[in-house]
């Protein structure tokens, strides 16, 4: 079984995330997410929002409508060119991404070729059906987007938002205006996005309904400097270049400023994020030779686009995924816009002159981060004769469990009494079922950060033991000092360090 089969397996089983509805036959590619995954979610969305929203300035953020009408996605060419390329099985009608199927199958990267190219590549390459071996048709192109009825009286055409940036586009110069902002100016949303995907797969990874978190950063096209990039310049990153893949070689370790001087960055704003990307994924568990960034080459790049860069994870079983995409996406979006619902959309800068700002965007997806956080937080612990996660604490879904010793002599009361004093300002969990060994895994196997255990010296001194996932060592401190400890914890500090 491979290691992402085996946390699927235990997000099944602790009810973490699982398929929606899945008492039903289901529609795959939809996932709820349990009490557990909940958190986990709703933490590192946290955490993101704290570091890509509330440590900037200028930064604002809104929440948009998750259906469109389509003259809106008309207007960014979505309606027209927001498709994939299909091939169909002859005999058994199976459906297939025909440049997934051409990557797997011959280990060349085709993203970007034409429909025509495509079929001469499955013809060439005698290319036939995974599952019957049945004959693949000619490459035709299948739309992503999910399509709606509005109004009663039906006629309006809508879609469920292939991907949030659009409602920042459209509501930008509001936002500009009401905020009293000036250029550069950020508007961010995390929300959800929904795209038709033929073949969903690989748990969270392609799904048909995910959550993003995008920060649309509008600045001035004749001034890109980053008032931040000072911060940053000297932070090392890993690149994939688009002469290093050309090459098949490998990503190398550049400082973001050297990257900026040698133009492979477009600006300065796509290096400070790109920085900020690297440093956010590491503080989430995910080692540095497992993240990249990649150079998108000339043929997958939009033509609008001054430059694309995909942080990649290494999902190790099924090798690396873009996780977040890095745009340059110039006044494409805002000019389109203009145009379409003949409203200008400049804005004016402190000197009175009217500008449509440039853009760079990334992207985050929520799910995939969730899922190599999964992957990469995961230990296989022979010893302890227990797998567990190792997440970070402000990330982790409960900071602490509470334990009773022994069910009886008043000490199971002693535990509820504290619980409940924590429960007011942390996620805290009661388990009073098992051995204590027992209940240590089952916190483990859920990245519980440490245990509190209440004995008979709790019920003579006020103290409780406090053990430590990580290294399964144990301290004694005082009940009173409690709330200090797991905000020391959430600050990211070591138990028996503060
Ligand atoms: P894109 O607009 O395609 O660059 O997508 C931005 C981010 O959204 C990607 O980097 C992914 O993390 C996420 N994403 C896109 N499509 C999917 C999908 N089908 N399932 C899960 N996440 C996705």
């Amino acid at each position: 079984m491979s290691k992402l089969d085996e946390i699927q397996k235990i997000c099944l089983n602790r009810g973490i995330v699982f398929p929606t509805a899945e008492i039903y036959p289901t529609i795959s590619g939809f996932w709820d997410y349990g009490p557990i995954g909940t958190l986990l979610k709703r933490k590192f969305i946290e955490y993101w929002r704290k570091t890509f929203i509330k440590s900037l300035d200028n930064v604002f953020e809104i929440d948009g409508s998750t259906i469109l009408s389509e003259k809106v996605l008309k207007a960014s060419g979505h309606v027209d060119s927001f498709v994939d390329p299909i091939t169909q099985c002859d005999k058994c009608k199976s459906l297939f991404r025909a440049d997934h199927i051409i990557e797997e199958k011959t280990g060349n990267f085709v993203e970007g070729k034409s429909n025509e190219e495509l079929t001469k590549i499955i013809r060439d390459a005698k290319l036939v059906c995974p599952n019957c071996k049945g004959k693949l048709s000619d490459v035709r192109v299948f739309h992503l987007m999910l399509k709606t009825e509005i109004s009663s009286v039906g006629g309006q055409v809508g879609y469920l938002r292939p991907e949030s940036a659009q409602n920042v586009f459209t509501s930008f110069q509001r936002v500009f205006r009401s905020t009293r902002a000036k250029l550069p100016m950020g508007v961010a949303q995390v929300g959800h996005a929904y795209r038709n995907e033929i073949s969903p797969r690989n748990f969270l990874i392609r799904v048909r309904e995910f959550n993003q978190m995008e920060v649309e950063m509008f600045f001035d096209p004749n001034n890109d400097k980053c008032p931040l990039f000072d911060q940053v310049k000297d932070k090392e990153i890993m690149l994939f270049t688009r002469e290093d893949q050309q090459k098949k070689g490998k990503s190398i370790k550049i400082k973001v400023g050297d990257a900026l001087k040698k133009k492979i960055l477009p600006n300065e704003w796509i290096g400070f994020f790109l920085a900020k990307e690297f440093e956010f994924y590491k503080s989430l568990g995910i080692p540095e030779s497992h993240l990249r960034f990649r150079h998108m080459l000339p043929e997958e790049t939009p033509h609008y686009s001054g430059g694309n860069f995909d942080l990649e994870i290494d999902f190790e079983d099924i090798g690396w995924k873009e996780t977040v995409g890095n745009a340059y996406r110039t006044d494409y979006d805002l000019i389109k816009h203009s145009k379409h619902a003949n409203t200008d959309l400049s804005v004016a800068l402190d000197n009175g002159t009217k500008v449509i700002p440039h853009v760079v965007e990334p992207s985050f997806g929520v799910e995939r981060t969730i899922t190599g956080v999964l992957l990469h937080c995961f230990v296989e612990d022979k010893e302890r004769g227990w797998n567990w996660f190792k997440f970070p604490a402000n990330i982790s879904p409960y900071i602490a469990s509470v334990f009773p010793l022994v069910n009886k002599d008043e000490i199971p009361e002693k535990s509820r009494e504290i619980f409940e004093i924590l429960k007011k300002d942390f996620d805290v969990l009661y388990d009073e079922s098992g051995s204590i060994g027992k209940r240590y895994a089952r916190a483990d196997e859920i990245g519980i950060v440490v245990n509190i255990t209440c004995d008979y010296d709790t019920l003579k001194d006020d103290t409780v033991t406090i053990r430590d996932r990580n290294t399964t060592k144990q301290i004694r401190v005082k009940i009173k000092d409690l709330k200090n400890i797991l905000s020391e914890l959430l600050e990211g500090k070591k138990l028996g360090t503060f």
